[in-house]
């Protein structure tokens, strides 16, 4: 997708700060971070909501919550928790989309989110 901003940073056609990458998906610290903690992980596919997730293509999702895990483990956060938030839609709050995971963490997390 040209106009689509994740996709750009996957091309790396503009430049963010990635601390993981492989075949599947890319890892980015987040432009606006909500926590001090705050990784965005996105699969190189362009899927652009939780809907458009199928049987072809519903693998990278247990593939980014593993990296999720792996992340949690080198950014220093497993121990004391983490969350791992997806937003669908208007009313879900998503703003950018192609499907991406927030992996949150580094302070107490307040539930049920705004
Ligand atoms: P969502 O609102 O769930 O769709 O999340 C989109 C996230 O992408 C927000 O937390 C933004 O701060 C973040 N974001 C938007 N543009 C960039 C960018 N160029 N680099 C890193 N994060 C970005
Ligand atoms: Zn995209």
């Amino acid at each position: 997708m040209s106009d689509c901003i994740f996709c750009k940073i996957i091309n790396k056609e503009i430049s963010s700060n990635i601390v993981y990458e492989d075949n599947l998906v890319v890892a980015f610290r987040d432009i606006n971070p909500q926590a001090p903690v705050h990784i965005l992980i996105v699969p190189k596919e362009h899927i652009p909501t939780l809907l458009d997730l199928n049987e072809n293509n519903k693998h990278v999702v247990s593939h980014a919550y593993m990296v999720a895990k792996e992340l949690a483990k080198s950014e220093g956060i497993d121990e004391k928790g983490y969350r791992i938030v997806s937003n669908c839609g208007n009313d879900g709050g998503q703003t950018v989309y192609h499907i991406h995971f927030h992996l949150l963490g580094g302070r107490f997390m307040t539930w049920p989110p705004g």
